[in-house]
């Protein structure tokens, strides 16, 4: 494993991702809105996200910027980063199947929202953002530099933070006891303990 071989994988992941998501954003178009959360700060945490899981690592492998933050190169470390890339993109496929047309990039309800609880979602509420976690790691250890390959990590853990709260209140204002009971059962983003 080089590093040129860790940057390819980070790419065909990034791909990979996009292939996944392409065909329920071009669905989701058609299911109509009922409810829209977006603001100012859902456009700040999709930039952000944006930012950290693929404008700075592509800057970094297309011109070696910021150098005076590389860390030194594992390869070890790298496939470790490649197997937990495929998890993953895995998780990623799933969540998208299970949601259906419920799926949106932001805090949306369709018109007639079904509350998902089976699938991925039996096990946590938030699969998708377990995955995006999953991502930022693998950018971690495939992409040896503290800026390009960490910033993923902060990225999401800022949608977590500023986002998570919001979405389960809004999931509750619709679906009331019943996400409150599906809420008990279920951890947010690692089964059973988180
Ligand atoms: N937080 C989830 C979903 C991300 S997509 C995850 O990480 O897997 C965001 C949209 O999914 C939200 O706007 C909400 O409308 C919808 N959503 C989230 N959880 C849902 C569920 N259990 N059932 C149906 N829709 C859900």
């Amino acid at each position: 494993m080089t590093k040129t071989a860790a940057f390819a994988a980070w790419l065909a992941g990034i791909v990979l991702w996009y292939a996944i998501r392409y065909p329920f954003e071009r669905r989701s178009k058609k299911a109509k809105v009922a409810v829209s959360l977006i603001d100012r700060r859902e456009w700040v945490i999709l930039g952000g996200l944006t930012i950290g899981l693929f404008v700075l690592p592509a800057v970094y492998i297309a011109t070696g910027f910021p150098a005076g933050l590389d860390r030194p190169f594992s390869p070890a470390l790298a496939w470790l980063g490649i197997a937990v890339l495929l998890l993953s993109l895995w998780l990623f496929r799933r969540s998208h199947a299970d949601l259906g047309r419920n799926w949106s990039a932001s805090l949306k309800m369709r018109e007639q929202h079904q509350l998902v609880t089976g699938g991925v979602y039996r096990y946590v509420r938030h699969p998708m953002y377990t995955s995006f976690f999953l991502l930022a790691l693998a950018q971690f250890l495939l992409i040896p530099n503290w800026l390009a390959g960490g910033a993923g990590l902060i990225a999401v853990l800022v949608l977590y933070l500023f986002r998570v709260q919001r979405e389960e209140r809004m999931m509750a204002e619709q679906f009331g006891d019943a996400y409150r009971a599906y809420s008990e059962k279920t951890a947010r983003i690692i089964p059973w303990l988180l």
